[in-house]
C-alpha cells in the first residue's frame, strides 16, 4: 500500500485562511473563471484515467472496468453537467408574481457560500469528490477536500494533481486521518458535507454546530430488497447479484438484504446460484484478481467475516475468504431472522442475507419499518399494486423498482436520504443547490409609500381600517374532512369519458350523414 503524506495541522489553518481570503476577494464571481476551473477538473481526469484506475485497483483491488463504469465515467457526467449548467443554474430568478409586491422589484440571487469543506468515503473516491467540488465551484466556492486516509493511492493522487489543474487559492486537498479530521472540523466553514458512517455523521453534525455550519450528511444504513414472488426472477437475481457484487458490495445503495415469501426462498436461491455461475463460469472470482474488488482494510474484512461468522443463517452460496488478499467471495445466507448479526449493522460487503418472511407484502413492509429510514428501497415486481403497497407505506432515501445502485448516477434526480440515512441532496444542479444561499433581495421604489404609508406611527383607527383591507381572503370554510380518494380521478376514468365523447360525435356525423343522403 502506497504511503500517505498527511497535510501537517498548522497548514491546515494557514490553507483555510488562504482560502478565505481569497473567496472575499471575488475571484470566483465570474462564471467564465468557475467553468474554466470545472473543466480543469475534468481534464484531471481525463489526461489521468489510466492512473487512477491503477490507484483505484491499488486501494480497493477494484477491476478496470467497474473503475469505468462506476467512478470515472459518472465522473466525468457529473462535471460535464456542472460545467453546461451552470450558466443557466447562477441566473438570478425573479419570484412568481405578486400584486402586492411586484412594484418593489424581488430578485432571488444564487449566491456562493463560501469557503467549504467535503469530506468524502473510501467506496467510491472519486465520484464522490469531484462531483460535489464541481458543484461546489459552479456555486462559486472554495473548496476543500478531505478525501479517505483508507484510499491512500487515490487520495496521494489527489493531493499530486489538484495544485496541477486548479487553482490552489481556491481548491485544495487536506489528507489525513482522524487528527486531521478533527482539526479540519473545529475551523468554521459555510458548508460541510460529509459523506460516510452514520457514527461520524454525528461527530460532524456536532462539530459544524458549534460554528452554526450548515451541514449536508450524505450516510448508509440496510438497503432492503422486497422479492414479488411473480417478478421477472431471472433479471431480478441478476440485477440484485450485480448490486452485491460490484465494489464488493461496498456501495452504500448496495442491495443490503433480500425480504422473500418463506415458500418462494429456494425458487429465489436457486435463480441466484444460476445467476452466480453465469458471472463465474469458469472459476470462483478469487482465482480472478482483476474482476473482483477487495475489501478495503483489514479492520473492514475483519468486520464482515465477523458478522458472516456469527450468522444463524445457512450460507446458500460462496462463504469463502482470505484475510492475507482482504478477499470474501460473493456469499448468499439463506434462513436469516430480523435479530441476526448480518442484520445487526450496514453490511458494507459481499454478503447477501435473505430474509424469509410469512404471510403478505405487508409484513415485509413491517419488517423495513421496524428498522432505520433506509437510503434506498427495492423491489422487484411487474405488478403496480405491490410496488405501491411498499412505496406507499415505507420511508427511504429512493424508491427503485426493478433495478439497484444505478439510481444516485441517473441524470436529473437527487441522491440523498431521510432520518439516519443523512439529510440534505446532491449530484447534478442539486450539488449546485447544496452549496449556493439563495439571497432574497427588492429594491423598493419612493413612491411606495403613499400606498404603504399606513404603516407608519403614529398608529391611527385609519391604519387599523388599511390593515383590515389587506386581509387575506381564504378559500371557503371546508364543511368537512374529505372524502378518502377526493381529487383522485382513476385514468381510466378520463379515458373512458374520452372515448365515449368521441364515440358520440362519431355516430351523430354518422346520422348527419345518413339524414342527407
Ligand atoms: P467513515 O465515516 O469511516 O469515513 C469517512 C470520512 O470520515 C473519512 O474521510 C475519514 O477520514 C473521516 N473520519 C473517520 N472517522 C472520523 C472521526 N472520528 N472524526 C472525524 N472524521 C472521521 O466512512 P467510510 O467507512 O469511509 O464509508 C462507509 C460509510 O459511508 C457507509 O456507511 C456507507 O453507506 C456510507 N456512504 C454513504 C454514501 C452516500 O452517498 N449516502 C456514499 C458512500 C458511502
Amino acid at each position: 500500500m502506497p504511503e500517505l503524506a498527511y497535510t501537517p495541522l498548522d497548514e491546515i489553518t494557514q490553507l483555510h485562511s488562504t482560502l478565505r481570503s481569497t473567496f472575499r476577494t471575488g475571484k470566483l464571481k465570474p462564471i467564465a473563471y468557475r467553468k474554466y476551473q470545472i473543466l480543469q477538473l475534468a481534464y484531471l481526469i481525463k489526461d489521468n484515467a489510466e492512473r487512477f484506475e491503477e490507484a483505484l485497483a491499488s486501494d480497493l483491488g477494484r477491476p478496470k472496468f467497474e473503475s469505468r463504469f462506476v467512478e470515472i465515467n459518472p465522473s466525468l457526467t457529473e462535471i460535464k453537467t456542472a460545467y453546461t449548467g451552470v450558466d443557466k443554474w447562477a441566473k438570478p430568478e425573479k419570484p412568481a408574481f405578486s400584486l402586492n409586491f411586484a412594484a418593489m422589484r424581488p430578485v432571488i440571487y444564487k449566491e456562493a457560500k463560501g469557503v467549504v469543506l467535503i469530506i468524502s468515503p473510501f467506496n467510491y473516491p472519486m465520484w464522490l469528490s469531484v462531483g460535489p467540488i464541481a458543484g461546489a465551484l459552479a456555486a462559486g466556492n472554495a473548496v476543500v477536500l478531505k478525501p479517505s486516509e483508507s484510499t491512500p493511492a487515490v487520495s496521494s493522487l489527489f493531493a499530486e494533481l489538484f495544485p496541477k489543474y486548479l487553482d490552489s487559492d481556491l481548491v485544495r486537498v487536506v489528507n489525513g486521518a482522524i487528527p486531521e479530521t478533527t482539526h479540519l472540523l473545529d475551523l468554521p466553514w459555510d458548508h460541510i458535507l460529509y459523506t460516510g458512517s452514520g457514527r461520524v455523521g454525528k461527530i460532524v453534525a456536532t462539530a459544524a454546530a458549534k460554528h452554526l455550519t450548515p451541514v449536508s450528511l450524505e450516510l448508509g444504513g440496510k438497503s432492503p430488497v422486497i422479492i414479488d414472488p411473480k417478478c421477472d426472477l431471472k433479471m431480478a437475481a441478476k440485477r440484485i447479484l450485480w448490486g452485491k457484487v460490484v465494489n464488493a458490495g461496498q456501495t452504500c445503495v448496495a442491495p443490503d438484504y433480500v425480504l422473500v415469501p418463506r415458500e418462494f426462498q429456494e425458487t429465489f436461491i436457486q435463480a441466484l446460484k444460476e445467476t452466480y455461475q453465469s458471472f463465474y463460469p469458469a472459476d470462483t472470482p478469487s482465482s480472478a484478481p482483476s474482476a473482483y474488488s477487495r475489501i478495503v482494510t483489514p479492520q473492514a474484512f475483519s468486520r464482515i467475516k465477523n458478522l458472516l461468522d456469527n450468522t444463524k443463517g445457512t450460507i446458500a452460496i460462496g462463504g469463502d475468504t482470505d484475510a492475507s488478499s482482504k478477499y470474501i467471495g460473493p456469499t448468499v445466507v439463506k434462513d436469516v431472522t430480523g435479530d441476526d448479526s448480518l442484520m445487526s449493522d450496514e453490511i458494507f460487503g459481499p454478503v447477501l442475507p435473505v430474509v424469509p418472511y410469512d404471510g403478505t407484502v405487508e409484513e415485509a413492509v413491517k419488517f423495513v419499518n421496524a428498522r432505520d429510514h433506509p437510503l434506498a428501497l427495492y423491489v422487484f415486481s411487474q405488478d403496480g399494486e405491490f410496488k405501491k403497497q411498499v412505496f406507499e407505506h415505507t420511508q427511504s432515501g429512493a424508491a427503485i423498482a426493478n433495478e439497484v445502485v444505478l439510481h444516485p448516477g441517473a441524470d436529473g434526480l437527487p441522491f440523498g436520504g431521510t432520518g439516519p440515512s443523512g439529510y440534505g441532496m446532491h449530484t447534478g444542479k442539486y450539488s449546485f443547490d447544496m452549496f449556493t444561499h439563495l439571497r432574497s433581495s427588492m429594491d423598493s421604489p419612493s413612491w411606495i409609500d403613499a400606498i404603504l404609508g399606513f404603516r407608519f406611527p403614529p398608529y391611527t383607527d385609519k391604519s387599523l381600517a388599511a390593515t383590515k383591507r389587506l386581509l387575506v381572503t381564504l378559500p371557503a370554510r371546508p364543511s368537512g374532512p374529505p372524502a378518502v380518494n377526493a381529487g383522485k380521478s382513476k385514468w381510466w376514468g378520463k379515458w373512458f369519458f374520452l372515448v365515449l365523447a368521441v364515440a358520440i360525435a362519431g355516430g351523430l356525423t354518422k346520422r348527419d350523414k345518413i339524414a342527407k343522403n
